[in-house]
């Protein structure tokens, strides 16, 4: 062994240091035995490549140290949104409202009657929880709330029309992002996918025609969430295709996607189909994501007919993707703003939607107060996670003029409270619609640094 080497300590000799005491009491002696054998190897490394490193417990320690602390950061942590999209399916969607989060913890915290009916002293069904709730905001018979809404379609599809036709316009054979296709979900169900019509225009004779000749389980419509068509389209109203279905006897489903319970066009946006609406046209259940513009937890819901229900909640996969006491908690908490009527004060996809231009600008310009650099400029904010495509919300936006802007993204995308911001005309863009306001403080002190860096001024 060379004279170098040997100045590496024992891992038996560090473990008698304070230093090692307190790394153990801090995570475990397994993890700090395996933190302090990497570094020591990686000094070995080193010196055999003939590198010149300080050897002393104290580098050793330090070094340790690290390794430890990036193996006990969770992985999964707060990010700040200034991206201006609302419901950004990559940044987890819907942040949750108060009560939301109250409820988690507090059902977290111990045992809970997810299955038990207190009233008899017997086994109840965890359904119950929030099924009253969904019937009274949408006017359904039923309700099912299952893990997400993917999972609401193939279900629904696996339970009534597994190795039967399902009829669906052609203009509605989607992509979801993340993978979610109509063609491939109706696949694994097992049902049948019987396109009609043409990619611009479907009309009820499509359907009607297909029926005759062909005979179907179900008509499936879904919301085209993600895209518009424009120009030469037609489509058949969701009452006329409940008419056909009846005339039939065949249930109409409605994936609507996004799920509002409440009118978009409030907001000057363009309207987004609510659950109310579709089960009011006639479609027999109505299948929508809990995390979308519902502003609740990752979820699918499923509300419409008893019978179709019931049948549904019989299916062995109803069991494979049943919703989690923490979801049920936060749904409930959620929809209960819906009832009350302050969801616009109360559930953050609502209070950011709301949030006036001008409200806005102020924010906007106290940011670059407070920062002394940048400018502000009028922008849009848009609302994502598969609603309202192309549909935008006027903003203002604090714009940063950095010499690398993608190299500044990745150093905020860094920083302890990773920011996401994004760049538009070589500039860093920043949306207030999307920053909490409690975590402006957290985004104005990670910024600070960047500033001074780059020597921004404000313009
Ligand atoms: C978003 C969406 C889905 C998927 O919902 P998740 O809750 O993300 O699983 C399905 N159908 C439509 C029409 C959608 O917009």
């Amino acid at each position: 062994m060379s004279p170098e080497l040997r100045r590496i300590p024992s891992v038996d000799q560090l473990l008698h240091l304070p230093a090692a005491t307190a790394l153990i009491e801090s995570f475990g002696r397994p993890m700090t035995l395996k933190a302090l054998r990497e570094t020591l190897s990686a000094l070995r490394t080193s010196l055999m490549q003939g590198q010149t490193v300080e050897i002393t417990p104290e580098v050793i320690f330090a070094h340790s140290q690290t390794l430890l602390n990036t193996w006990f950061t969770p992985s999964l942590r707060p990010v700040i949104n200034a991206t201006g999209v609302v419901l950004h399916t990559n940044l987890g969607r819907a942040p949750l409202s108060q009560s939301a989060r109250q409820a988690i913890f507090h059902i977290a915290q111990g045992y809970c009657n997810l299955e038990y009916n207190l009233d008899k002293g017997e086994r109840g069904t965890r359904n119950s929880h929030v099924t009253q709730l969904l019937t009274q905001l949408t006017n359904a018979e039923d309700a099912l709330v299952v893990n997400n809404n993917a999972a609401a379609v193939l279900l629904t599809l696996s339970a009534l029309a597994a190795r039967r036709k399902v009829l669906i316009a052609r203009s509605q054979l989607i992509e979801i992002g993340g993978g979610f296709r109509i063609p491939e979900v109706m696949r694994q169900s097992k049902a049948h996918l019987l396109e009609v019509g043409t990619t611009n225009r479907t009309r009820a004779e499509d359907y009607e025609n297909a029926l005759r000749e062909f005979g179907a389980a179900m008509i499936l419509h879904a919301h085209h969430s993600n895209f518009r068509i424009v120009g030469f389209t037609e489509e058949p109203t969701l009452s006329a295709l409940a008419e056909l279905a009846h005339r039939h006897q065949i249930p109409l489903v409605d994936d609507i996607g996004s799920g509002a319970l409440v009118d978009t066009a409030r907001y000057g946006l363009a309207h987004e189909p609510t659950v109310q609406e579709s089960l009011a046209a006639g479609a027999d259940l109505v299948c929508f994501s809990g995390d979308k513009l519902l502003g609740g937890p990752q979820a699918g819901i499923i509300v419409g007919k008893k019978y179709l229900l019931e049948k549904i909640k019989r299916h062995p996969l109803a069991r494979a993707v049943r919703a989690d006491k923490v979801t049920l908690a936060a749904l409930s908490a959620t929809l209960l703003h819906y009832l009350k009527g302050d969801w616009e004060q109360a559930i953050p996809i609502w209070q950011m939607i709301a949030q006036s231009e001008k409200v806005l600008r102020e924010r906007a310009i106290r940011w670059q107060t407070i920062l002394g650099a940048g400018s502000v400029i009028p922008g849009y904010s848009t609302v994502g996670g598969g609603s309202l495509p192309g549909e935008v919300l006027p903003t203002h936006l604090l714009s940063l003029s950095v010499k690398s802007p993608t190299q500044a993204l990745k150093w905020l995308r860094t920083r302890p409270t990773p920011i996401i911001a994004r760049i538009e005309n070589d500039q860093i863009m920043l949306d207030p619609r999307t920053v909490l306001l409690e975590q402006e403080r957290t985004l104005l002190d990670e910024l600070h640094p960047l500033v001074i860096q780059e020597g921004l001024q404000q313009v």
